[in-house]
């Protein structure tokens, strides 16, 4: 079963991801910053994750930087909010995979998901 870890500071966000991914077969472990993402990501190894990027603590650029200096070969797609694309550019330059943008739309998620972990 491949494992994502979902990096968000809402917690309805998460919840509804990970409701979406455990239905669809994934396991699912959860970050509510950058920071803690970082630690997940070692502890977990997560085959997939899905940051957000305006978070407390650590945003998810700066986590996305971290991640890829620990593992280059991590798989990361940043969850962007309207108006962010100068942040996602940043994201892309700094390792991240891809990216989908809020509102949450479950097919865009699984079709992001799908074309990466499978
Ligand atoms: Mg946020």
């Amino acid at each position: 079963m491949p494992k994502i870890l979902l990096v968000d500071d809402a917690a309805f966000m998460r919840m509804r991801c990970a409701k979406l991914l455990t239905e669809n077969g994934y396991e699912v472990a959860e970050a509510e910053n950058g920071q803690e993402a970082i630690q997940k990501y070692q502890s977990y190894r997560p085959d997939l994750v899905l940051m957000d990027i305006t978070m407390p603590v650590m945003d998810g650029i700066a986590s996305t930087r971290e991640i890829k200096t620990l593992d280059p070969n991590a798989r990361i797609v940043m969850v962007s909010a309207l108006g962010q694309q100068t942040m996602v550019i940043e994201a892309i330059k700094a390792g991240a995979k891809d990216f989908v943008v809020k509102p949450f739309e479950p097919d865009k998620i699984l079709a992001t998901v799908r074309k990466i972990v499978g």
